[in-house]
């Protein structure tokens, strides 16, 4: 054993690699990223470590890799499940060999997502088992639980951790022996086809099952009953600690749920009948609660359940530990949390595209094409997101990955008069814009396709995709090169240049829109964090007429007003050369040099 001080996420990927792992495969997304990495960072060559093009694909991988009986591990956010969810919903019927442990990572709040869905929704709309860790020293036991699971019954099992376990620090111990399984191989059989007759008689059994291994799990070492009183509390997940941490010496009737699917009735009920009313603490949705109230109803036991149906839990958003001891000094009683000092005024600080960000380039130009014409932005999930906020103002719908392009054709079919444009990022091409890009070409849309291509997978940290050619296991692959796949696509104008090239930049927008059909710019100008910064640009004191056109149209954080005089923050530049390029009175130069 060593003690080891990881991050839940570390801690996931450390539990894997001691469980045999042969695999590990994902897609980026907060706040689940760091697993794959860490596994990435640690590897002995002893399993393959990959970044598939989106979730689907890796959960495909990873049947693949199961049904010739490898130990796998797939990560991704809970919006990626979704993405993913076609071949799991089968994969659940058809089951794995080798172990298969599905990380899917929720985002309370949300900090990071587009919504706050509940992955214990998705255990039981699967029929899949969940284990729902509290904080980072579960999470690196329970993925060792999770894949003996798997095994013993022979199907997928998902690990749910949320964002405060999947980033919050813990030093444990961790084993440093590393088991390891020898896969024996795909072995022929009719049971990896899914037909309606197997399907049908695989339903049964997992009917079969899951009441069994609800029972089974009633005496996992992780549900818990502990306290006493007629008072009790149901909870899990993160929420336990925050409870743990709001109850100080106080020792209630506590129900800790770490396997909300298939629910541990057993213990439930036990709970149930030792207490008269309930309140349910948990994150996101009321699925405790509800599995509460069901066998209340079931059993005729005629105890209350309080909780978010009820309206004395919030409803949406994090819990805290402030927030669960606000409703424990109702429900118990216990002294009110005392008010949070008052805290000084703090500035305002909405995120915004960093200095020098290409995308600021992008849309400024698309902007300045457009101006004065009907035009429509669809966006996507990225960094470039933020190309929503003023004074750019570009990204007019975002809904979720790859949906630019396809929203984009809806809209143009209902207003045909007006240009419609979809931006899309290089890692969001590959792992969901194709199939929006072959079906504009098929159904003949009038659209311009925007791909800001930065080199990388920025929002989750600079992990590489297909276009920047290197893999997790140190290879260097042919890049894939997303003009030529546009062309190959059927996409008949595509231009490429740099964003930063302000006058080109614009005119190539003004092509590619003329054009009538499906037409492309491909923006390529790295992410600053994987760039050197060009030499710093300066405003020359006396030339500048303070007109603020380069603080009024870019937005770029390194411009301020000193005084009546525009100023740039020697260390924020990025050297760009955008201000400089759009001042009426080359005001910008280069520090040391020309405009
Ligand atoms: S655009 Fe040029 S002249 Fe106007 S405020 Fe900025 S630096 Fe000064
Ligand atoms: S050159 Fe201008 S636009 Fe580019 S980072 Fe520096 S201040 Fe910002």
């Amino acid at each position: 054993m060593m003690k080891k001080f990881l991050m839940g996420n570390e801690a996931i990927a450390y539990g894997a690699v001691s469980a045999g792992v042969n695999l590990v495969c994902g897609y980026p997304g907060t706040p689940s990223t760091e697993i794959l990495e860490t596994a990435a960072a640690i590897n002995d060559g002893s399993y393959y470590v990959e970044w598939s093009v989106n979730e689907k694909a890796a959960l495909e991988v990873a049947a693949g890799a199961s049904y010739a009986g490898a130990r796998t591990l797939i990560t991704m956010k809970q919006v990626g499940l979704n993405v993913a969810s076609d071949p799991l919903m089968s994969l659940a019927y058809v089951g794995v060999k080798g172990g298969m442990v599905v990380v899917v990572a929720d985002d309370p709040g949300p900090i990071s997502s587009q919504t706050e869905q509940d992955t214990r929704h998705f255990a039981r709309f699967s029929k899949l088992p969940v284990f729902d860790p509290s904080s980072p020293e579960e999470a690196y036991e329970m993925v060792k639980d999770a894949f003996k699971l798997s095994e013993e019954y022979g199907t997928p099992v998902l690990l749910r951790p949320t964002t405060r376990v999947c980033h919050g620090c813990a030093s444990m111990d961790v084993g440093d022996e590393r088991e390891r399984h020898q896969p024996e191989g795909f072995v022929k059989d009719s049971k990896w086809v899914i037909f309606p007759r197997l399907s049908y008689q695989n339903h049964l059994k997992i009917e079969e099952r899951n009441p069994v291994l609800g029972e089974k799990l009633s005496t996992y070492r992780f549900n818990t009953l502990t306290g006493t009183g007629r008072r009790g509390i149901a909870t899990g997940g993160i929420s336990y600690a925050y409870l743990r941490e709001a109850l100080g010496g106080a020792n209630p009737r506590v129900l800790k749920i770490a396997t909300p699917h298939p629910f541990p009735e057993k213990l439930a009920l036990e709970f149930l009948h030792s207490v008269d009313e309930v309140m349910v603490i948990e994150e996101l949705d009321p699925v405790i609660e509800r599995e509460l109230i069901y066998l209340c109803g079931k059993h005729h036991l005629p105890v209350k359940v309080y909780g978010k149906i009820s309206g004395d839990v919030q409803r949406a958003g994090e819990n805290s530990v402030e927030s669960v001891r606000a409703v424990l000094s109702e429900y118990l009683g216990l002294p009110k949390p005392p008010a949070p000092p008052a805290l000084p005024e703090l500035p305002v600080r909405p995120p915004v595209l960093c200095a020098g960000c290409p995308h600021r380039a992008s849309f400024y130009a698309v902007k300045q094409a457009m101006r004065g014409q009907k035009a429509v932005y669809a966006g996507d999930i990225g960094c470039y997101t933020l190309g929503n906020a003023m004074p750019l103002d570009m990204v007019d719908t975002c809904l979720c990955m790859g949906a630019d392009v396809t929203i984009a054709q809806g809209l143009n079919r209902v207003e045909p008069d007006a240009k419609h444009f979809a931006f899309i990022g290089d890692s969001t091409f590959f792992a969901s814009g194709l199939t929006g890009v072959v079906n504009a070409v098929y159904n003949n849309s009038d659209i311009t396709l925007v791909v800001l291509d930065n080199s990388t997978t920025a929002m989750t940290g600079q992990q590489p995709h297909p276009g920047t050619g290197r893999t997790m296991m140190g290879e260097n692959r042919p890049k894939i090169s997303i003009p030529d796949v546009l062309r190959a696509l059927g996409v008949g104008h595509v231009e490429v240049l740099s964003p930063f090239d302000h006058k080109a930049a614009v005119e190539a927008v003004r092509r590619a829109a003329d054009i009538k059909g499906v037409s492309a710019v491909v923006f390529e100008a790295p992410c600053i964090a994987v760039s050197k910064p060009a030499p710093l640009f300066v405003v020359q004191e006396e030339t500048c007429i303070g007109c603020r056109k380069c603080i009024r149209e870019l937005g770029c954080p390194a411009i301020v007003m000193h005084g009546k005089k525009a100023f740039i923050e020697p260390s924020l530049c990025y050297g760009c050369a955008l201000c400089a390029q759009i001042c009426p009175k080359t005001a910008i130069i280069r520090e040391g040099g020309e405009g």
